[in-house]
């Protein structure tokens, strides 16, 4: 944590101001992190509403100006724009400063984004592992990160008080900070984070084609575990393309696996092998009650958001 007189950082320039972006700037004035927050995002439409929200000290049309003398930068636009984006800012990175960006995936963000970085500017990529099915500037909140973890993944070789400032800056805004390998986050994001967003758009979209009587039942008994499934599919689909465009292999992989234990669960029901359904079923609760031993979620159905951690700033 920082001396409350003395920010972490002179500039962040925060780049997408939606969920991500608008949580990372309210969490960051919270913890008194940052002297001045600069933003920019695409649409004017986005830009006044952050201008009336008041969560950014200035508001650019350009993500050139919003980056110029920052020593903090943070990309918080879907991933697929990254990398056009770096080129952009490329001649405003002030020496020194660090690159960071929010986005889910890590390997396509190294790859994209990497080369635009210039000589004597630190690249950290990073990941908060925390978000809700809303997006835009109305949908972040300060409490966002609390108690979830950051994942950073810097290059071999970054420099380590780098590492340490971004790292601070991640605690300041509530959360615990892991390091790991840009390809190894990739693999175990797609199985904790992609792949149930790819079956619950799946479920939700096989349920959009049945029949428009058999539809109006799956919405009245949705509660019976159909529900849940939409909160996932709710995503914002721009961001979720981007997703899995960028984390191909490590999602088909992941897919290949679940496909498998798909089949092999046809076969105990076809087979009537109740023993088999019922051992699965036994691990698998093991696995919640460990996530929320964890912290992770909470026993009451309110997605693991308390009433005092949801829609306010
Ligand atoms: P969001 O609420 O949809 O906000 C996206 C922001 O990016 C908006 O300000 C948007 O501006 C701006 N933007 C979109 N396209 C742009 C472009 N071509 N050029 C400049 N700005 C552009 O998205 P989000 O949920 O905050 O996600 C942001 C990033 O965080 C993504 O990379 C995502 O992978 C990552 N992430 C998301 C979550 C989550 O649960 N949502 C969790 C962890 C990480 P306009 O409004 O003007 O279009």
């Amino acid at each position: 944590m920082t001396d409350a007189n003395e920010p972490l950082f002179e500039r962040v320039a925060i780049v997408g101001l939606g969920l991500i972006g608008g949580s990372i700037a309210l969490a960051s004035a919270r913890a008194g992190l940052a002297a001045h927050v600069a933003g920019h995002a695409r649409s004017a439409e986005t830009r006044a509403r952050v201008e009336e929200l008041g969560f950014c000290d200035s508001v650019h049309e350009s993500p050139s100006a919003a980056v110029d003398g920052a020593d903090l930068v943070i990309l918080a636009t879907p991933v697929g724009v990254f990398g056009r984006i770096a080129e952009e800012i490329s001649d405003s990175l002030a020496p020194g400063a660090i690159v960071t960006d929010a986005g889910s995936v890590k390997t396509a963000v190294v790859r994209d984004v990497g080369p635009h970085i210039p000589e004597g500017v630190h690249f950290i990529p990073g990941h908060p592992i925390a978000g809700t099915e809303q997006s835009g500037p109305d949908a972040g909140f300060a409490e966002l990160f609390d108690g979830r973890w950051c994942i950073l993944t810097p290059p071999a070789g970054t420099d380590r008080e780098a590492i340490g400032r971004l790292t601070a800056f991640w605690e300041g805004c509530g959360s615990q900070v892991e390091i790991m390998d840009a390809k190894h986050h990739d693999l175990v994001l797609a199985i904790t984070s992609h792949l149930p967003h790819l079956i619950a758009y799946n479920i939700v979209g096989t349920a959009a084609d049945l029949e428009e009587a058999t539809q109006s039942e799956v919405i009245r008994y949705s509660a019976s575990g159909f529900r849940d499934f939409t909160r996932l599919a709710a995503s914002d689909p721009t961001m979720w393309r981007d997703i899995f465009l960028n984390n191909r292999e490590a999602a088909l992989e992941m897919l290949a696996r679940f496909v498998e234990d798909l089949t092999a669960l046809q076969r105990s029901i076809r087979w009537g092998d109740g023993d088999a359904l019922f051992d699965l079923f036994s691990r698998t609760r093991k696995i919640r009650r460990e996530i929320i031993e964890a912290g992770q979620d909470a026993e009451a159905p309110d997605f693991g958001r308390h009433p005092t951690q949801t829609r306010h700033r």
